[in-house]
């Protein structure tokens, strides 16, 4: 019997407040639900509005994280991506990388010593990784993953057709191995709360989520304040409370009043977006695994009709919310794109974008933010009035093993016992009917567009954000008019349906998490005034409030991302 089977259990309810809507706040209010545990979410902010945004996209085991005896945390890692194809493939596709190799037998000794703990630090200029020791980490790769559908690991010249366009001179070896791309985990993240609320509504258990929320805690009482004065606090009793927002976990607990030793020491990492063309096409659809000056990875990915390149590591103290890409930093991205791909010549005027995000790391007292585990444990604050448990650490790419393990804990916690069920074989809403083949998939666009009356690229727009969901979604619009907001290829009344469907409140939730706008480079001023007048509409804004709004989307777009909105 399938794992999502509605028929096995009564549902216990038990009611859990998470605080914190990002990736791993979702998965657990969706494992929670299909454990028959009621939830509460609450997010000071919007759903996936910290690192979930802010991230390289990657959904892969950490080959790096070999380099430093991580092994369990790669062999989870690669399960995870090889369920997320198969369970959600809409979002999370393969991606072919190259590594480009310089030398033979470089980093053998550095590579063995850091292995063995007897050196922690990546030096400010580590000797290149040589081919020996890349091979030697593919091999391994390859053997945890073994019971993955993608290509095993390669060495290719730089001369084969299908390699990109890096220095040959320097780089006289290529080694091609397979890991995964998510290109927005912000639409994942509303899929997880979308199938966390089916599925409580399927069991009888509750679910809510409240973005632009506070909690506190006195005694056993949780009260929930909406920011902003007009609505009424909401008190409850929660059996636990499990703390997963992040970088910012030591701040919630001083929130809550818990009392505890600092738990988070993250780091800052940046990238940035650029449209440059000639990058883009020699680029095609494979990314490249770059190695910086001082040894740290710097991916070259495909993203969308742009190219994104990141990231940085620098450690980072103060309110996460303030990270933004330093000039040094994008200086520093730039010269390792350069390094591998002279050709491409970038420049700091090819930046289109950038974007900067606090990895929820763990402290540690590391001498280098390089060998920090990304391992992801629960921490129980034992000798309040209620159970608190804070996440630590995780990746986009363990999301859903962080939550299902996090809930037998606190399920055992409370005396629950184990979850009847999982999330193990569970698809994501938008995955079925969904196929990776593209001859398929556009031959469906077609016969939706028929059937909807919306154009095969409107169809196609909206399948890019939710998947086979899309068919359903255009049909309920379909009734009301296919009009699109100007400068996109959205159709309005589907803007209203998101609206509606997915706990927006603000113009910069639609603009930077559900509709991605933020990376298309036609957005105007005049995109976001019709986006505006969609949230005046549907009662989320009122007209006298509609400049302040789009003068505040642009501000944020211009500080967060370096945007320009004309
Ligand atoms: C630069 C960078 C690159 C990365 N690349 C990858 C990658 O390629 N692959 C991968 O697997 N992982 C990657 N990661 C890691 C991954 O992004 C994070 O581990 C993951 O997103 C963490 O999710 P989260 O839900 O725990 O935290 P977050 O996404 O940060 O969410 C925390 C939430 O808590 C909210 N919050 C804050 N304070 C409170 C409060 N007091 N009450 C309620 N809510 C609150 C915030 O508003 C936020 O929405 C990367 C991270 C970074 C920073």
């Amino acid at each position: 019997m399938p794992d999502h089977d509605t028929s096995l259990d009564p549902p216990h309810d038990s009611l859990v407040l998470i605080l914190g809507a990002g990736i791993n706040g979702a998965a657990l209010a969706r494992e929670f639900a299909l454990s028959g545990t009621s939830t509460i979410v609450v997010d000071t902010g919007d759903l996936a509005c910290g690192a979930t945004a802010y991230s390289s996209r990657l959904i892969h085991g950490g080959l790096r994280y070999l380099e430093y005896g991580e092994f369990d945390l790669v062999r989870e890692s690669l399960a995870e991506r090889a369920r997320l194809l198969r369970l959600a493939p809409q979002f999370v596709k393969p991606l072919r990388l190259f590594i480009p190799v310089s030398n033979r037998f470089g980093g053998v000794i550095e590579s063995a010593l850091r292995f063995l703990k007897l050196r922690r630090a990546a030096a400010t200029s580590a000797p290149r990784r040589g081919l020996w020791l890349v091979r030697a980490g593919l091999r391994l790769y390859d053997w945890y993953a073994r019971d993955s559908t993608l290509p095993r690991h390669e060495v290719v010249s730089p001369q084969a057709p299908d390699a990109p366009p890096v220095d040959r001179r320097k780089y006289p070896w290529l080694c091609s191995y397979y890991d995964a791309q998510i290109r927005y985990p912000e639409r994942f993240v509303v899929a997880l709360f979308d199938d966390a609320r089916r599925i409580a509504a399927e069991r009888g258990v509750s679910f809510q989520l409240l973005t632009y929320h506070q909690a506190g805690l006195n005694g056993t009482t949780a009260s929930i304040r909406p920011q902003g004065a007009e609505a009424a606090v909401i008190s409850v009793e929660p059996a636990a409370i499990v703390n997963a927002t992040g970088a910012w976990v030591d701040r919630t607990l001083r929130q809550l009043h818990v009392p505890s030793k600092t738990l988070m020491g993250g780091t800052k990492g940046s990238h940035f977006v650029t449209a440059n063309t000639a990058l883009r096409e020699a680029l095609g659809d494979v990314g490249i695994y770059a190695e910086a000056a001082d040894g740290r990875p710097v991916f070259i990915l495909p993203f969308g009709r742009s190219v994104l390149v990141g990231t940085t590591d620098v450690p980072f103290s103060a309110d996460p919310a303030e990270a933004t890409a330093s000039e040094d930093e994008l200086a520093y991205l730039l010269a390792a794109a350069n390094e591998v791909l002279p050709s491409a010549g970038l420049t700091r005027s090819d930046i289109d974008m950038y974007y900067s995000g606090v990895r929820p790391l763990p402290r540690v007292d590391e001498t280098t933010t390089a060998v920090i585990t990304r391992r992801h444990w629960l921490e129980e604050h034992t000798g309040g009035a209620v159970p608190v448990f804070s996440v630590i650490g995780g990746k986009l790419t363990t999301c859903r093993s962080l939550a299902e393990s996090s809930v037998v804990a606190v399920r055992d916690r409370l005396g629950l016992g184990p979850p009847p069920q999982t999330s193990r074989e569970r698809p994501l809403p938008g995955a079925e009917g969904y196929s990776a083949d593209r001859t398929l998939r556009e031959r469906r666009w077609r016969r939706v567009a028929e059937e909807t009356g919306f154009t095969v690229e409107q169809v196609r727009t909206v399948w890019e954000l939710c998947g086979a969901e899309a068919a359903t979604i255009l049909a309920e619009c379909a009734a009301n008019g296919r009009d699109c907001v100007s400068g996109t290829d959205l159709p309005r009344r589907f803007v209203r349906w998101v609206i509606d469907h997915e706990w927006v409140r603000r113009l910069d939730d639609l603009v930077e998490r559900r509709l991605m706008l933020l990376y298309d480079p036609r957005l105007s001023r005049a995109t976001l005034r019709e986006l505006a007048a969609v949230l005046v509409e549907a009662e989320r804004l009122t007209e006298s409030e509609v400049e302040a709004e789009v003068r505040r989307a642009i501000d944020r777009l211009r500080f967060h991302f370096g945007k320009r909105v004309e």
